[in-house]
């Protein structure tokens, strides 16, 4: 697993060094608006702490974080209204996924019909 990238610009966003249009805050994680919003709403949760992907954060994060970290998800996602129309949650980890930022975030996405979650387009057996 690569290691984590003090400099990436989520790790910047905890600091205060960049602004982000946050939605939510604890002692567990950080929630803000995607720069480049892929739904009416597209929020990211980042957990606070130095874990590269979900992949690194599920071995080696502490439990109260982990446990933290997906209360906020949940809690975000309700206070955005979001429970009963739905929404959905995606975390990428690695190069198959198209991972972009090297801190976990999860992408809340919702506020219309999402469609289905992936296009088929490898070929069939
Ligand atoms: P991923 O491809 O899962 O790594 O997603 C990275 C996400 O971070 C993308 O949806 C970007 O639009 C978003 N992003 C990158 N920079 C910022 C930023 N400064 N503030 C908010 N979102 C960002």
């Amino acid at each position: 697993m690569t290691a984590y990238d003090q400099n990436n610009i989520f790790a910047r966003i905890l600091r205060g060094e960049i602004p982000c249009r946050k939605v939510y805050e604890d002692d567990s994680a950080l929630a803000f608006h995607d720069i480049n919003p892929q739904a009416p709403f597209h929020v990211l949760v980042i957990p606070k702490g130095p874990y590269v992907s979900m992949a690194d954060f599920t071995a080696n994060a502490p439990d109260a974080l982990v446990l933290g970290f997906f209360r906020a998800v949940g809690k975000v996602a309700a206070e955005l209204g979001l429970v009963d129309p739905g929404y959905r949650i995606l975390a990428n980890h690695g190069p198959d996924s198209h991972q972009e930022v090297p801190h976990l975030h999860i992408h809340i996405f919702g506020g219309k019909r999402l469609g289905p979650m992936l296009v088929r387009d490898w070929p069939k057996a």
